[in-house]
């Protein structure tokens, strides 16, 4: 029995449980919507759609959606909504969206997260997990990436089983 293993896994749970230890530094989602798949990214410089909405506005329901999907994990303000924007079936279509979560493929992410014994990096790319704790090193699995992998459910193209 691998001890360090089972407590790995109860500390993912915990930190699953508390999303707000999360906080997403960039962020690259294939979404599909009602017309057209778009891609949307968060990096330092802000969100960004290639949704025609986005290119009006700087605002659109692909980024409003992952705006209410990841709430807790982001420590940036919403986007203001803009002059222009039909804003009632925007918020419409994000809270309909916000529960098909099949329309959100997350291709690629880093985060940091707060655990117990210090923040870790988290990153994800095209299936490629790492992070910068010494169970990744020793395992190429831990406590960060497990938590993430259950916060992101559903959203990620495969999940490793553990
Ligand atoms: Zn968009």
């Amino acid at each position: 029995m691998d001890y360090g293993m089972i407590s790995q896994i109860e500390k993912a749970r915990l930190y699953a449980n508390e999303p707000e230890r999360v906080t997403f530094q960039a962020l690259n989602v294939t979404f599909k919507g009602d017309n057209d798949t778009y891609t949307v990214t968060l990096d330092s410089s802000g969100w960004h759609c290639t949704c025609p909405g986005f290119q009006t506005h700087y605002i659109c329901p692909h980024i409003m959606t992952l705006e209410r999907v990841l709430k807790p994990m982001l420590k940036i303000p919403p986007l203001p909504y803009a002059p222009g924007q039909n804003v009632v079936s925007d918020v419409d279509k994000a809270a309909r969206y916000a529960t098909e979560k099949d329309r959100i493929l997350i291709n690629g992410f880093t985060v940091s997260i707060r655990g117990n014994n210090g923040d870790h990096s988290v990153s994800y790319d095209s299936g490629a997990w790492n992070c910068d704790s010494n169970s990744f090193r020793m395992r190429g699995v831990s406590s960060h990436t497990i938590a993430m992998e259950r916060l992101l459910k559903g959203m990620l193209p495969e999940a490793q089983k553990v």
